[in-house]
């Protein structure tokens, strides 16, 4: 009888203790054959070749998808990598081009049971940008993650191959699953929409302000603690298929006794604008006065990292708030309204919404 307890005693605590196994699993569950992770190269520092030992001065995009893969075979245990060489430039060379043939590969390879994420190398520059695009334009709850570096592969510490190893760990991780485009940068983990680069030189280059980053990598194992709640990928409403060119926004700056005549010859040449303002979107009567009569959608962001611009805080009835969009993000969001109905009044959602 006594047997008979115990071994009931030792079931029950064996049934108690399997969801804290599985939980376990869950968060480090990377290393299984879960499918293969497909790595687009598109150029950058992580992809640069100079002096050897030098931090500057070196041709960015000169080593090949295959070469990045080499340096790191680690990247072995985590999962099989599949290449794909879409472009090898500086990212401030990257084009809408270049935007639309990364997302439309996207989406045709997620279709693929095989496929189980993608990581994309990329400049610093400009990774924040391509990032935001894939975030509004791939249909897949596939993990889909950007990583580049600070140091080109030929320096003293290079930080290439580990990002690029801690980009494969979160693409292969249950976890980064529907949580939109990621960028794996320096162990941490950051949502497409918040995240941006903050140094010229140091490897901790990248980051996302007051809104911070969402999760970490520690050794391979990938831990995530938010959720990015903005609507992204799967939800969106922008379908890219079929173009083959975006609208164009340029971006004006103001400071002070900023050219107004700029404004003008920028709107002659453009689909609409995003102005960078001082403080919550604020410029000049000047500014003002020529604003007040564009015709075209006028998006207010701030020179400011951090804060929220709402309707409350625009100085011109035909503008529109960029909440708390970066400038450079804004005109993405812009690029692809423009696409489709762009009233005043559908801007205004959108900027809310995404
Ligand atoms: N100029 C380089 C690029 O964006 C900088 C980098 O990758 O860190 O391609």
């Amino acid at each position: 009888m006594k047997r008979c307890m115990a071994l009931v005693l030792c079931l029950m605590i064996a049934l108690a203790l399997v969801p804290a196994l599985a939980e376990t699993a869950e968060e480090t569950a990377i290393h299984d054959d879960g499918g293969k992770i497909v790595v687009l190269a598109t150029g950058g520092t992580i992809a640069g070749v100079g002096e050897a030992g030098k931090t500057a001065g070196y041709k960015p995009g000169a080593l090949t998808a295959e070469e990045l893969l080499l340096a790191v075979p680690e990247l072995a245990e985590v999962a099989p990598i599949e290449a794909i060489q879409i472009c090898n430039v500086n990212s401030d060379d990257i084009t809408a081009e270049v935007w639309l043939t990364l997302a439309n590969k996207i989406n045709e390879l997620a279709d693929d049971p095989a496929v189980r994420g993608f990581v994309i190398t990329h400049g610093t520059d400009t990774m924040e940008e391509t990032a935001y695009f894939l975030n509004l334009t791939v249909k897949t709850d596939k993990p889909v993650v950007l990583t580049g570096s600070m140091r080109p592969a030929t320096s003293i510490s290079a930080d290439g191959p580990m990002n690029l190893y801690e980009a494969v760990c979160v693409a292969a991780s249950d976890e980064a699953v529907g949580k939109g485009v990621l960028i794996v940068f320096s162990d941490r983990i950051y949502a497409a929409r918040s995240v941006t680069k903050t140094s010229t030189y140091n490897v901790m280059a990248i980051s996302a302000g007051e809104m911070g980053a969402i999760g970490v990598v520690r050794d391979g194992t990938v831990f995530l603690y938010e959720n990015p709640t903005k609507v992204h990928t799967t939800e969106t409403e922008f379908d890219i298929a079929g173009l083959s060119a975006l609208p164009r926004v340029s971006i004006l700056y103001f400071s002070v006794d900023a050219d107004p005549e700029l404004l003008r010859f920028a709107a002659e040449r453009s689909d609409g604008l995003v102005i960078a303002g001082a403080g919550a979107g604020e410029f000049s009567e000047a500014w003002i006065d020529i604003i007040n009569g564009l015709s075209i959608p006028v998006v207010i962001s701030s020179r400011i990292d951090d804060g929220v611009i709402t309707k409350d805080n625009l100085l011109c009835d035909n503008t529109v708030a960029a909440n708390n969009l970066s400038p450079q993000k804004a005109a993405i969001l812009l690029r692809l309204a423009l696409t489709g109905d762009a009233s005043q009044e559908t801007l205004e959602n959108l900027f809310l919404q995404y």
